[in-house]
């Protein structure tokens, strides 16, 4: 199949499998290998163009998009939006600081709010686990999960495998998955949606996922999901190919979780000594926002054969118009696109 092919029933996925047959993104939870993989595929395209100086597209010209961000967001948003207007549709950001969520409007009200004004896709980020559910429940167009509370970020993860995919390759590797690689994910896994989105999206793609984070930070019975449990995280990143870092999310957090920024520092900051005990090709990721000094130095996270902390956002954009274009195929028209699940 070519990056351009729109057909639902592209010749590598299972016979008589839609290649997308989803009207919402709420989670990777909700994806089978062959769509994340037509995800990644169909997101080539636009790390093309965007690659470009005349970075435009009319895929979706004439369509409103609304961003509802309940959440604070920099890079996430700003994506969106970029993704949004790059496929040339209408993209309207709403804040929850200036709406009337501040005034006591329920999530609903809100979801049947932004129906009204018939949006033809609605990008949500909310504190609250499955709120983005929630809004799709009541809303006729797709919806799609910017990050719901410590639930999922299916958009981060695919953006993430994505950057992987494309730093693999760089180094002649052409594989279409994971398989064989050993991913350490640390920080605070307790908190993140991130951690839980890639865990499920690393392992679609065959990878094998070390989770490592203080005994306070790990979610019990995380083992049920298939992840390798560490403390230790020189342990973790022994024969590890990727350490994906993760901030502490102290927002999140109700109470002292450890001891001390400095002491974590200690036993869970990627340094460059740590990462030199390592493998001597060992990448390094993060989904930012970084906290330098903390859960990563600044010498590794500026370290340019091995860091792809940037290439994640420059992925970013392309997975999300990826996502955008898929997602409202079916109202478009497109040909062969009419069915949803
Ligand atoms: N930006 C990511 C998120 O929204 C990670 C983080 O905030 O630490 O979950």
């Amino acid at each position: 199949m070519t990056s351009s092919d729109t057909s639902p029933h592209a010749a590598r996925y299972p016979a008589g499998a839609l290649a997308f047959p989803h009207r919402d993104l709420l989670g990777i939870g909700q994806l089978e290998r062959h769509e994340i993989l037509f995800l990644l595929d169909e997101a080539e395209q636009w790390v093309a163009l965007n690659r470009q100086r005349t970075k435009h597209s009319d895929a979706l010209a004439g369509l409103t998009i609304i961003n509802a961000f309940f959440e604070n967001s920099t890079r996430t948003l700003l994506s969106f939006e970029i993704a949004g207007k790059r496929l040339g549709a209408d993209v309207v950001n709403m804040h929850a600081a200036q709406s009337s969520v501040k005034k006591g409007e329920t999530l609903i009200d809100t979801a049947i709010t932004l129906n009204a004004m018939r949006a033809d896709a609605i990008v949500i980020r909310h504190g609250s686990s499955g709120a983005t559910g929630l809004i799709a429940d009541k809303v006729d167009c797709p919806v799609l999960n910017a990050g719901d509370g410590q639930h999922e970020h299916p958009t981060q993860a695919l953006l993430d495998a994505l950057a992987l995919r494309h730093a693999l390759r760089e180094r002649g590797e052409t594989a279409d998955d994971f398989t064989g690689l050993v991913i350490v994910i640390c920080g605070d896994i307790l908190h993140s949606r991130v951690a839980r989105s890639n865990l499920l999206c690393l392992q679609a793609l065959g990878a094998t996922v070390r989770l490592c984070a203080p005994p306070a930070l790990m979610p019990s019975g995380i083992e049920g999901m298939g992840a390798e449990v560490f403390h230790d995280f020189d342990a973790a990143l022994d024969g590890a190919d990727v350490a994906m870092m993760l901030r502490l999310q102290t927002e999140r957090m109700n109470g002292q979780f450890i001891p001390s920024a400095r002491e974590y520092h200690y036993l869970y900051g990627l340094t460059k000594a740590r990462l030199e005990k390592a493998k001597s090709d060992t990448l390094v990721m993060h989904p930012g926002p970084m906290n330098r000094g903390v859960e990563i130095d600044s010498e590794v996270a500026d370290m340019i054969d091995r860091s792809i902390i940037t290439q994640q956002v420059e992925m970013g954009v392309a997975i999300r118009m990826a996502c955008l274009d898929v997602l409202t195929r079916r109202a478009r028209g497109v040909e062969g696109w009419g069915e949803v699940a």
